[in-house]
């Protein structure tokens, strides 16, 4: 085979890549390009040193993280001969990154073992107020900044030695033997979700066990809490509320997400805030014991269509239709019409809970934001299938097992496993790499494979480390298959 030198294609993209920039040996290198030289480890491993004289060892670099926080999570590494410990890295090209960057009082870095720059030793007093070690890469690269810009550039996605031990004994498995694993991994999780509906249930009753649990599906993952302490208190809040607007002015007011504040440069926002305003006004006094401070809400990293304000609008068309439980239950009963399975049953409950219009919301993201030339729904397809496997069908289905409705019991399992597999997540991304080796999204067809995956990850790699000690699923999927075989 030609040498890259002979290469032509390879001459091309040489010259087309910044990579020449890092021929000079004084270069600093992009972040991206650390983090993934970082990741893959492309060091000489034997003879790294930490700016205080130690050795390292890295017995995993951790996972990168698409989340925010440190770069790489759960890192395994050994200073000296030291016991293994287990934490996170952060990436910076200097030290004064650190400070820079907001890192020493954000509390999700109190987690960082490593701090890996290029270049430099600690900033002063940072080593000492922190707990982790420094790390410089610039001495210890196993190949010159070009080469490693040239090969690393296009190398996203977990490399092969850092696959879980699981991933061989689960490559063996046939398509109906995975499929069957992911179900029944899939159903444990299911039941659990209605467990804790009816543990909610038997104190609360069914409707509010329902409302909470739609509450807390809109709080996606940052602000599943506040959401939820709305929901507790629904029944004190939405009395005297009837129209979509009258509560929604109320549920701002109550979750401390109403602006104290006009905007002075968007004209329907204020319109809007005015008239919440006047509603507020007059109910803030009697409900200043169900109030949530704003602090309790997270905002950093959410993408606008999530956004509480808007979710809360959402929840508020709901709560002033009046019939969302009875329309779920006709559901259940109902054959939906028209397309594929997965889609039918997809398209019958996004009509349940699509919101025809909503005068602000509609046309606005934020209230911050400028009109939008073309209305958004306030609820897209992707939240309707986290609504579905989350809260919908686990509600119906312990519902139809407290009240010995088998038929009923069967149609909501037989939904579950033919709904459409969800929105691709960071959890399922690294859990497609590490344990199954694919980052290809569709090699999960059904939102059930896609659950059971979250479950497994749950039920085994959160006990365990990246370095997978002590995890006995590896050795589970050996006997299923032994048994399958026998
Ligand atoms: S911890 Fe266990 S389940 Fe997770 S990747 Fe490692 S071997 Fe697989």
């Amino acid at each position: 085979m030609n040498s890259r030198a002979e290469n032509f294609y390879a001459v091309w993209r040489e010259k087309s890549r910044a990579a020449g920039a890092l021929r000079d040996e004084d270069s600093v290198p992009p972040e991206k390009l650390l983090q993934a030289v970082w990741q893959h480890q492309r060091l000489r491993r034997g003879e790294l040193k930490t700016a205080d004289g130690k050795s390292v060892r890295v017995l995993h670099p951790g996972f990168i993280s698409a989340e925010g926080g440190p770069d790489f999570r759960g890192a395994v590494l050994q200073f000296d001969n030291e016991k293994p410990v287990s934490g996170d890295v952060e990436i910076d090209l200097q030290a004064n990154g650190w400070r820079a960057h907001g890192h020493d009082v954000n509390p999700n870095f109190k987690t960082v073992i490593l701090h890996v720059l290029w270049d430099g030793t600690p900033a002063s007093g940072t080593a000492r107020t922190n707990s982790f070690a420094t790390l410089s890469l610039k001495n210890f690269l196993d190949a010159p900044l070009a080469e490693l810009a040239l090969t690393l550039e296009n190398e996203s996605g977990l490399p092969e030695n850092l696959r879980g031990k699981c991933s061989a004994p689960l490559q063996t498995l046939d398509e109906t033997q995975l499929s069957e694993l992911l179900h029944a991994a899939a159903k444990v999780r299911f039941q659990n979700k209605a467990a804790m509906i009816l543990a909610r249930a038997k104190h609360s009753g069914w409707e509010q066990a329902l409302w909470e649990n739609l509450f807390r599906a809109l709080g996606y993952k940052h602000n599943v809490w506040p959401m939820l302490n709305l929901a507790e208190t629904k029944l004190r809040w939405k009395h005297g509320a009837e129209s979509a607007f009258a509560i929604q002015s109320r549920l701002l007011g109550i979750s401390g997400l109403l602006p104290t504040e006009l905007t002075r440069s968007q004209k329907s926002s204020d319109t809007f805030l005015r008239h919440a305003w006047d509603l507020w006004w007059r109910d803030r006094d009697e409900f200043s014991g169900c109030t949530l401070p704003r602090a309790t809400w997270k905002f950093h990293g959410l993408r606008p269509a999530n956004h509480p304000q808007r979710r809360l609008a959402l929840a508020a068309h709901w709560l002033a239709a009046g019939n969302v439980a009875a329309k779920i239950e006709a559901w259940i009963t109902a054959q939906a019409k028209g397309g594929g399975e997965g889609e039918k049953l997809l398209s019958s409950l996004h009509e349940i809970f699509q919101v025809e219009r909503d005068e602000f919301w509609s046309w606005h993201w934020t209230f911050n934001s400028t009109r939008m030339i073309k209305p958004q729904p306030l609820l897209g397809a992707a939240r309707v299938t986290d609504l579905a496997v989350n809260v919908v069908l686990p509600w119906l289905w312990i519902r139809a097992k407290e009240g010995g409705n088998e038929k009923i019991q069967r149609e909501v399992e037989r939904r579950f496993f033919a709904w459409p597999a969800a929105e691709d997540n960071s959890v399922l991304k690294l859990a497609r790499q590490r344990l199954l080796g694919t980052s290809n999204a569709r090699m999960l067809k059904s939102a059930a494979a896609q659950q059971g995956l979250m479950q497994i990850v749950r039920d085994f790699c959160e006990h365990s480390n990246a370095i997978c000690a002590d995890c006995r699923f590896p050795e589970l999927v050996h006997t299923l298959k032994n048994n399958v075989q026998s």
